[in-house]
């Protein structure tokens, strides 16, 4: 599993990268939608905190459930379904978009988890098969994992000052 930071972190950059580069109108996507896109892309984790929470303060006997449901492909095909029914059903963009950016946040979880570290579930709960590139393990640099939300958020502050020139604002 990445840092939780890098999860949040990729999940923002990215929508950021998409606003600025693609949008090219930051208006179509407004700072709060680029925070709840970062929250959903941490948000597949929160398994292990209701594992804790179910075992050690409800005393219930459970077995370990971390990447599972919350790490399979059917929670961002269901939210990408709700935003498509949206689309459908109603004219408010922000009902549109929040599930868009949720689908976002949850799809960006599951792929950082799947290339960088271990392997997933991706069609949970139809089948246990594992799926992933396991990319830093593989190429001998399992230590990395610990430095990578430093890594994106270096990145991303560079190209924050290249666009923004965010050394004006020091
Ligand atoms: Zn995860």
């Amino acid at each position: 599993m990445p840092q939780a930071v890098a999860h949040v972190l990729f999940a923002i950059i990215l929508l950021d990268l998409i606003r600025d580069y693609a949008l090219k109108d930051r208006k179509k996507l407004p700072l709060h939608f680029i925070f709840i896109g970062g929250v959903a892309g941490l948000l597949p984790d929160a398994d292990i905190p209701v594992y804790w929470l179910l075992k050690n303060v409800l005393g219930l006997q459970v077995e370990w459930f971390h990447r599972t449901l919350t790490h399979s492909i059917l929670l961002p095909v269901t939210t990408l379904i709700i935003t498509l029914v949206l689309l459908q059903l109603t004219k408010k963009k922000n009902f549109q978009l929040f599930f868009a950016v949720i689908t976002f946040g949850f799809a960006t979880h599951i792929l950082l988890d799947g290339i960088l570290t271990d392997y997933i579930p991706l069609f949970y709960p139809f089948s246990q098969a594992q799926y992933g590139l396991n990319l830093l393990r593989n190429l001998g640099w399992p230590s990395l994992v610990e430095g990578i939300d430093a890594i994106i958020l270096l990145v991303w502050l560079w190209d924050l000052d290249r666009r923004h020139q965010l050394r004006d604002y020091m």
